[in-house]
């Protein structure tokens, strides 16, 4: 099978999946873009379009769970491959909210399944997570450590990954590789794209770069009790740039062999929270200020990635570092301080 020309990314609209599409497009994908703006805005995509010199072949504002809406879109495009971003991503709403958690993140991801069987695509990238880890323990995590899902958004994910791989393993013609993305951060670097999540960020970077504009008097830093060298938690951030690279990269290996992949896309380096801070301290020219408080239920100790199998796989490793990242972000958040919102009302980045 030839590499795929027309790819649906679904949450195209959101952090990764914006970024996504500005790579698909710039190397020569059609792109058709579902998503329902839960955590987004459709304002993205005139930024997406002038970064890439060229047009999103279709967008459809719908929800992944609307079966017969997803059908539509396939009836209506020749979709090669699905590029899988639609989802819910926070660890503390999911605590709070689980079964929307399992509807939104499964059963979205059912009806994908359900869409593509009946329009025969075989073909999906999915975008899963390191939370799948959990409590797995410390130290770089191969995709050989058995997961151990430590809240609903980390269940809703490994349980998305189980049922991708059951389905695989009874139909054979199915490909997916499922990329556990760590901890994506930074922004494209024009300055026009990032993560403007609605509501106060959830996530680390967006939170920093929103106090360093002002937009919040300090950063919480949740639990400084945490067994790593400072007792902040530690993660292994990857630049989105990167992120979305290695999603492009995959499509050209979905002809490599059938059945379920697995990979993990990460630095295999792990940085504190307050390394973070030190970091972006530095993109933005003064300290960022910040007040250590409890630890936030859900988080573990640390997740880093042992990054080494896609390296073996494709020859694929991440090019840039945490001090790119944090760049990046500040540039967008100095040209975008109220996000894509602020900039519909006429303050141009
Ligand atoms: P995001 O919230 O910015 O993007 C998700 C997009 O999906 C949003 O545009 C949202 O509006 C859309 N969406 C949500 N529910 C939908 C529904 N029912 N129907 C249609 N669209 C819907 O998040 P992101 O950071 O870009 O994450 C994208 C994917 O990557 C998620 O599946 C997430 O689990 C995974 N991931 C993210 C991270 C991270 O830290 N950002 C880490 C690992 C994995």
């Amino acid at each position: 099978m030839s590499a795929p020309s027309t790819v649906l990314v679904t949450g195209g609209a959101g952090f990764i999946g914006s970024h996504a599409c500005v790579e698909l497009l710039d190397h020569g994908y059609e792109v058709i873009v579902v998503d329902n703006y839960s955590n987004s805005s459709s304002q993205v995509f005139a930024r997406v379009e002038r970064i890439a010199g060229r047009f999103v072949g279709a967008v459809y504002d719908l929800d992944i769970r609307d079966r017969h809406a997803l059908s539509a879109v396939f009836d209506r495009h020749t979709v090669d491959a699905v590029l899988h971003f639609a989802g819910l991503k926070s660890v503390p709403a999911s605590l709070r909210a689980p079964v929307a958690y399992y509807d939104v993140n499964v059963g979205g991801t059912t009806a994908l399944l359900g869409a593509m069987h009946e329009h025969g695509v075989r073909q999906l990238v999915y975008s899963s997570s390191c939370s799948v880890y959990g409590e797995a323990g410390s130290g770089p995590l191969s995709e050989a450590t058995p997961a151990r899902p430590a809240h609903p958004y980390a269940a809703s994910k490994w349980t998305c990954e189980q049922i991708l791989a059951d389905v695989c393993r009874r139909c054979p013609e199915y490909t997916v590789l499922c990329l556990r993305c760590f901890n994506p951060a930074g922004a494209h670097p024009s300055g026009l794209l990032g993560e403007d999540p609605q509501g106060t960020p959830d996530n680390l970077m967006p939170y920093l770069a929103q106090v360093a504009v002002g937009r919040h008097p300090r950063l919480k830093v949740f639990g400084g009790d945490y067994p790593t060298r400072d007792g902040t938690a530690v993660r292994d951030y990857l630049h989105v740039m990167d992120t979305v690279d290695a999603h492009r990269v995959a499509l050209d290996h979905l002809a490599d062999a059938p059945g379920m992949h697995v990979f993990n896309l990460g630095l295999g380096r792990g940085s504190s929270v307050l390394d973070m801070v030190a970091e972006y301290s530095r993109a933005c020219g003064r300290p960022v200020p910040y007040e250590v408080t409890a630890r936030r239920p859900g988080d573990v100790a640390e997740l880093v990635a042992d990054a080494s199998a896609v390296d073996r796989a494709w020859g694929w490793r991440p090019t840039r570092d945490l001090a790119d990242m944090c760049r990046d972000s500040w540039r967008f958040q100095q040209l975008n301080p109220l996000g894509y919102a602020g900039s519909a009302r006429g303050q141009k980045p």
